[in-house]
């Protein structure tokens, strides 16, 4: 992952632009303009280009955007970019992610372009790429492409081998069809469920409705509009939701979802309008597939043998672990980042993945997360179990987790790791991304941002005396250790 900034001389603002394995990242106007989003459509187009050699008809590369205002003008500008290459585009409008990854496939495009910053605030944007697969470009692929942006070095074509631009309105039927293909829609139809809905004006809401509606629910929507004008911080998290959790108390519903503005994220309120926190996400989603582990999973694709695995990242909660063990399952842990759960979910054949972000990933959607297929799952879970979201929630258990990040250069932040392997010797150790130690009482993931100068301690433990245990260690470490 690298950070151009003005160090580099791409512009001169204190707020950096982030390119990372999964695209571009900025405030728009200041880091992230027309003419840098022309130059990154012309370096993805170009890589696709020499990476499909074997190709002997013009590429073609599908994309779409969420709700940010600024949305249409980078769509544009990327859309042009990928034009003086010579590669087709297939213009989405306004889309979800998950709904972008699907119709890469769908629409079989040597790549994809979603024009969101996701979670971020509404002053930001950013470009994020999906290769053929769906799955963002593995980290030799994102320097390349990184390189090329830098280096400039583009292959622009003449007059004649332009690319040119055609109009795909399918998205959200496809998405719509193919969630509803992984559950059954009678079960769930039948109970009627009152739902809200919070999209944050994103990408999200429309789409959401209609898969509702098919579902049978009873749909009392908030912030449904694509405006990109978020009703709140967009990130689902406790202290953005508290509409939403008053509209599930005073509607009386049984369940609330917040999504993320490309709604591959998914937050769950319960009956009480209680906020269960993200992690439950993924771990309620995987319930319910690893209970059906047993008889039939229902639609499988060609080549899946699927296996009572999960795949999530280090970062997220043992309740995964204690689902999966439930079903005798297991549960493969990957480095952070949505290409390297997808990729362990393919090559481990795993039944449900995702991250404690509340994305859920069921490849026979798509490899990507997918704040749709959590709300389907976890409906088909209350249908078949005839339980409230805060019955399956205690079935669950829970524990205490902690999430933190200080500042620490690249020597320190090494020092640090080395101090806290000698420290942690009774624990079980994973350096796949940083470290992770595994306790009897939880566990530990000590691991540097890619991004920033900071390091990430995330801890986990049965109560919060027993994490603070933890905490306390590292930050003994840190007091030995200077910045
Ligand atoms: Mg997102």
């Amino acid at each position: 992952m690298l950070v151009g900034g003005a160090a580099n001389g791409v512009f001169g603002v204190a707020e950096q632009l982030i390119i990372s394995v999964s695209g571009m990242r900025g405030i728009v106007g200041e880091n992230l303009t027309a003419s840098i989003a022309t130059d990154y459509g012309c370096a993805f187009g170009t890589f696709l280009k020499n990476r499909h050699t074997d190709k002997k008809e013009k590429l073609s590369v599908c994309i779409g955007r969420d709700s940010r205002p600024s949305g249409q003008m980078l769509k544009s500008a990327v859309t042009e970019g990928l034009c003086k290459v010579g590669v087709d585009v297939i213009d989405l409008g306004i889309v979800t992610t998950p709904g972008a990854g699907i119709m890469v496939r769908e629409l079989a495009c040597s790549g994809g372009v979603v024009v969101t910053a996701s979670h971020n605030p509404a002053q930001y944007n950013g470009i994020k790429l999906l290769l053929d697969n769906g799955i963002a470009p593995p980290p030799a692929a994102a320097e390349q492409i990184k390189r090329c942006f830098f280096d400039k070095h583009f292959e622009l074509v003449d007059s004649l081998d332009s690319g040119g631009v055609t109009s795909n309105d399918q998205t959200d039927s496809t998405h719509i069809t193919k969630v509803l293909a992984i559950v059954d829609k009678e079960t769930i139809g039948g109970r009627k469920f009152n739902v809200v809905l919070d999209s944050v004006n994103g990408a999200g809401g429309r789409v959401t409705k209609k898969l509702l509606a098919e579902l049978g629910c009873v749909v009392s929507a908030i912030n449904d509009e694509p405006t990109g004008v978020f009703a709140h911080a967009p990130e689902p998290r406790a202290e953005n939701l508290t509409g939403l959790c008053e509209a599930v108390k005073t509607g009386r519903a049984e369940i609330g979802f917040a999504q993320d503005p490309d709604a591959d994220r998914l937050a769950i309120v319960d009956e009480a309008g209680t906020y269960i926190g993200e992690e439950y996400t993924l771990a309620l989603a995987a319930k319910y597939i690893f209970s059906k582990w047993h008889g039939h999973l229902g639609r499988v694709f060609t080549g899946w043998k699927p296996v009572p695995q999960a795949a999530t990242n280090l970062s997220t909660s043992r309740m995964l672990d204690d689902v999966a063990e439930e079903a005798g399952g297991q549960v493969v842990r990957t480095a952070v980042g949505e290409a390297n759960v997808a990729k362990a979910m393919l090559e481990h054949n795993c039944i449900i993945g995702g991250e404690g972000n509340g994305g859920v990933i069921d490849l026979r959607v798509s490899p990507v997360r997918d704040s749709l297929v959590g709300i389907a799952l976890v409906l088909q879970l209350m249908a078949e179990t005839q339980k409230t979201v805060s019955e399956l929630v205690s079935e669950i258990g829970g524990y205490y987790m902690s999430k933190d990040k200080f500042a620490a250069g690249k020597s320190q932040a090494r020092q640090i790791l080395e101090s806290a392997k000698e420290t942690f010797t009774d624990a079980k150790l994973d350096t796949t991304d940083g470290c992770r130690f595994d306790f009897d009482d939880g566990w530990l993931h000590l691991r540097a941002s890619n991004t920033e100068p900071v390091m990430r301690i995330i801890v986990e433990a049965k109560d919060q005396l027993a994490a603070q245990k933890y905490i306390d260690a590292v930050s003994n470490i840190r007091k030995k250790i200077p910045g």
